[in-house]
């Protein structure tokens, strides 16, 4: 399987980052070791002074796909959830700045945390979607499907121009605005739509 994440798709996000509103999705991989599953803690890596969250609509694809047309799209996965892309600001800002691949700052163990799936039947559309993240209690982001620069139909139709979707893929959509940095000690508690679906302690 493997773990696609759409970067810049929030202008408030894109903004907090200092980046450039990008023409078309803008994604990148990570590889299936990256995966954190059942709540489970996130150790904070020595390589990085800096790790940050970025809570993320994830979708979990049901069904292969190349080429697909946006009007189908929805099709194409069967349940949603929210996952934490975490990543290595420390190191994306010398990658970003050199030009660089970034996938040391994004692809390594564990920075993929994903919550339990709901079945997208049971959801409201997928452009209605309201979602939020509590550190130790404090609401930090507060995302709103409607609010990505590029739709889930685009960006399964972009991302199925260039390859193959799978069963059991799985779609990062994208952080709004409010990422931070983690620390020893802290609680991460990710809503969708009010109803808790991802935990993780930091450790
Ligand atoms: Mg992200």
């Amino acid at each position: 399987m493997k773990i696609i994440c759409i970067g810049q798709n929030y202008r408030a996000h894109i903004a907090e980052l200092k980046h450039e509103v990008p023409q078309a999705p803008v994604f990148f991989f990570k590889p299936d070791t990256a995966l954190l599953i059942r709540n489970r803690p996130f150790y904070l890596p020595e390589f990085s002074k800096e790790i940050h969250y970025e809570t993320e609509v994830i979708l979990r694809i049901c069904k292969v796909g190349k080429y697909i047309p946006e009007k189908y799209a929805d099709d194409f996965y069967d349940a949603v959830s929210l996952g934490f892309d975490f990543t290595a600001r420390d190191l994306q800002r010398r990658c970003v700045e050199k030009g660089l691949p970034w996938e040391i700052s994004k692809s390594f163990d564990q920075s993929a945390a994903i919550g339990r799936w709901i079945p997208k039947s049971e959801l409201p559309s997928i452009d209605h979607l309201h979602f939020h993240l509590n550190l130790n209690g404090n609401k930090v982001q507060d995302g709103f499907t409607g609010d990505m620069l590029f739709g889930v139909p685009r960006l399964l139709s972009h991302v199925s121009q260039f390859m193959t979707l799978h069963i059991g893929d799985i779609l990062f959509t994208g952080t709004p605005v409010g990422v931070g940095p983690v620390k020893i000690g802290d609680r991460l508690e990710a809503f969708l739509e009010e109803a808790s679906v991802l935990r993780c302690e930091i450790k």
